[in-house]
Order: C-alpha cells, then structure tokens, then sequence
C-alpha cells in the first residue's frame, strides 16, 4: 500500500470552511478548499438579506481575527451579507488563504482508493488509502486526492419537502417553480403580491411570516404542524432578535394581524396547480381545508448531502442523521438554547472513518441549535488532530 498523499481537501468555502483553512494554513499544511459556489459564502449570501441573531464578538473565531486585524468585536449583529464582505470576501483574499480556494468546484463524491465501504473496517490498510474525490469543476469532471478531508459542506443546500412526515405532499414535485426554500428577499413587495402559503415554524419561518406580514399587499397563511407551537423561546432570551421573533408569532397567532392567519395543527397533504396559482389541501384534526394561492414559501428546515460519503465508513444517528458520536452528546447534553450548549470534546467529531470530519452546520444533522461559534471550537479541536498526526 502506498502512503496517501498529503494535503487536507476542505469542502465548502462556509464560515466554517474558511476558518479550516486558516487552521491548516496556521500549521503549515497543504490544503484546498472546494467551493461549489462563484463565490465565497454562497450559502449565507442567500440569506444575506437576514440579520444573525449573534453579534460580532461570536461570529469570528481567534483564528480569523488574528488574520484580519479591525474586524468588529462588539455587540452589534451583522446581517449574512456583512458576515460576507467583512469576514469571508477578505479572509479567502488573505495572503494566508492564496490559491487554496477553488471557486465553482463542487464535490460530487468522496470514496477510498481501492476499497469500498464495506471494506477493511478498522484497519490500518484504510487509513492509508488515500481520499479520491469526484468533483464537478468549470472545465468538467475531474479527480483529486487527500489525506484528510473535512467536509464543511453545510445543510441549507438540501431543504426537507413540506408534506406531512417529512416526505413530499402529493404533486409537491409538480409545483417546485412555484416553491421558494430560502428566506424569501421582500424589499420589492409586488414579487410577493397575493397569497402566500409559509411552510414551517423555526427561526426561519418566523423571519419569513414577520417580513411578509410587513407587506400591505400580501395576505400569509401560515401552515404550522404543532397544535401549540412554543416558538423554541428560551425564557429569559438574552438575545433580543431571537425574542422579538416568538413575539411576533404569538401575534400572529393570536390574530394580531388581520392579513395573516396561523394554522396551527396543520399539515399539506396535496398540490396542485391551478392556472398560474397553486391549490393546496390542508390536514388538521377539525378535518380538511382547501386554499388557492400564489407563491409557497417551505422553510421546514435542512439537512446536509449524506451522499457525498456514501462509499466512506461515517456512522449516522438513525434519528438526528449527526455523525453518531456527536450526536449521542448533544442529544444527552439536551441544551434547548444555543447559547448553552456544553463543550463536548473532540472524540465526538471522530468517526470511523479515520481522517475524515464533518463539521460546522452539516455536523448537527438535524438539530438546529448550531452556531459559528461551535463551528470554530470544532474547527480548532481537529486543526490539532490533523496537524499532529502529519507532525506539522
Ligand atoms: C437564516 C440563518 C441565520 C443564521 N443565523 C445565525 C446566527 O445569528 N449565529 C450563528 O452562529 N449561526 C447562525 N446560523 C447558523 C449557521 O451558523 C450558518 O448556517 C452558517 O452559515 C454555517 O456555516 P458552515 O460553514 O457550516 O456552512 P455554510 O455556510 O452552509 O457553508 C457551506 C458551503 O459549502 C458549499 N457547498 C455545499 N455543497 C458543496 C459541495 N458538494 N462541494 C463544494 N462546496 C459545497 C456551499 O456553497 C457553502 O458555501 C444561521 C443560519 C441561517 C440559515
């Protein structure tokens, strides 16, 4: 067997990814980061319109601070698009970072040279197979190879479907243009004239239902599984944004705004089309309902491409889809609020497949609890790993 070469493949040029990147670079390691998108941050930029609940000071690890010296570190939360141009534009343009970013590549796959998943559980022969990874590159396909790769792909490329049970409602594929999965951008009001079906009932949704409720135009009717939603407050919320959010949804509920009606209890069980609207029907236990509508908003969350390693040895939580000993902590830890959430050691990032980590958003599966922050710590707890086994 041939020793693997060296090199750490990063893919996603997130937050997360770029702060990998500066870890590799700060210890002296070969790495490429992987970018699917034309630009650094192509996630957050489809939400840059949003303000982050999480103020400056959280948001930028030690690491990228000591890189971009008169980044702000105060209370104030900056909106996607300012997390982009004064964190992420300069750190991929920063002497350390040049040349390790590869704009527009998108990893398809990521396997083991020469074995497969079933193959060599455990044993040395698959730690020193190299990574090969199958990426789409604006000249075609192409094929690289690593000895560590950190996948920093993220969730909010991969939305769940709206129909009840987290399986697509009847006709949902049929009515996908009329679908949009991200925050909806709303500083043109006529984009979203008429009625709109929001999907949901997370930080997301809320975000969408107070915007589109802003908007004289626009009727919202708002399709929300739980019979008696607590919004995710956490009493005493420290962070104001978060809390003005729940507000704004018991509000709604409680019929505070005459053009938006909350269904609470409520699933879609079908889509159609009708014309240039959509025709929806509701499921609650007072029975069913039936609405025309114009545009369909579903923010029923995210969860990251399991497919990337599918021919690789990662253990999965049946239940959260988290890399299994990370998501065993956080569920037995149990924090509700973010912000509580305990350290939890760099084993739980381990996975049977060695030298090969997912981290930041995509790591928490299903939960959504993630923040930078954690993404960061994590960042810093591998970086050491990685670094140590090559003996930089
Ligand atoms: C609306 C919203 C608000 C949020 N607010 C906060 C907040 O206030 N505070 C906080 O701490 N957290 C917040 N988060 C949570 C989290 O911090 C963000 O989602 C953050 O962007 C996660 O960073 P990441 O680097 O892990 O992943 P991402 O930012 O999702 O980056 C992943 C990158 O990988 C790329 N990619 C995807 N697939 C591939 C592929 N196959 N090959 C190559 N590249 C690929 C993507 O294009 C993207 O650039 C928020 C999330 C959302 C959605």
């Amino acid at each position: 067997m041939t020793a693997p070469p060296p090199g750490v493949a990063i893919l996603g040029a997130g937050p997360v990814g770029l702060d990998a990147a500066l870890a590799c670079a700060d210890a002296g390691l070969e790495c490429t980061v992987y970018e699917a998108g034309t630009a650094v941050g192509a996630h957050v930029a489809q939400w840059g319109h949003v303000r982050m609940f999480t103020p400056w000071s959280m948001n930028a690890s030690p690491r990228m601070r000591a890189h971009l010296p008169g980044l702000p570190d105060d209370d104030r939360c900056p909106t996607g698009d300012e997390l982009t141009e004064r964190l992420l534009v300069p750190l991929a343009g920063s002497a350390a970072l040049a040349g390790r970013v590869r704009l527009g590549h998108r990893v398809r796959a990521v396997a083991r040279r020469g074995l497969l998943k079933h193959e060599e559980i455990g044993s040395a022969a698959r730690a020193s197979a190299p990574f090969r990874l199958l990426i789409d590159g604006p000249d075609g396909e192409q094929l690289r190879q690593a000895a560590t790769v950190l996948d920093c792909t993220g969730t909010y490329g991969n939305p769940n479907r709206l129909g009840d049970g987290g399986i697509p409602a009847l006709g949902e594929a049929t009515v996908e243009g009329h679908i949009t999965r991200t925050l909806p951008r709303t500083e043109d009001p006529d984009r979203w004239q008429g009625t709109v079906l929001l999907v949901g009932a997370g930080k997301s949704a809320q975000t969408a239902a107070r915007q589109l409720a802003r908007l004289p135009r626009t009727r919202l009717d708002w399709v929300v599984r739980d019979p008696a939603p607590d919004w995710g407050e956490v009493p005493g919320d420290v962070l104001p944004g978060r809390q003005a959010l729940v507000d704004s949804a018991r509000l709604f509920v409680s019929g505070g705004n005459q053009r938006v009606v909350v269904h609470t209890g409520t699933t879609v069980q079908a889509l159609d089309r009708d014309g240039r609207r959509v025709r929806v029907r509701l499921a609650s236990p007072a029975g069913d309902a039936r609405l025309t509508v114009d545009h369909i908003v579903g923010l029923t969350g995210y969860v990251g491409d399991d497919g990337l390693y599918r021919q690789l040895q990662v253990h999965e939580c049946y239940a959260t889809a988290a890399p299994m000993n990370l998501s065993a902590a956080l569920l037995g830890a149990g924090a509700a609020d973010c912000l509580a959430q305990p350290a939890v050691g760099v084993d739980t990032l381990r996975s049977p497949e060695p030298n090969f980590f997912v981290l930041g958003a995509k790591s928490y599966g299903r939960l959504d609890n993630f923040l930078l922050r954690v993404g960061y710590e994590q960042v810093s707890q591998v970086g050491a790993l990685v670094a140590e086994a090559a003996g930089a």
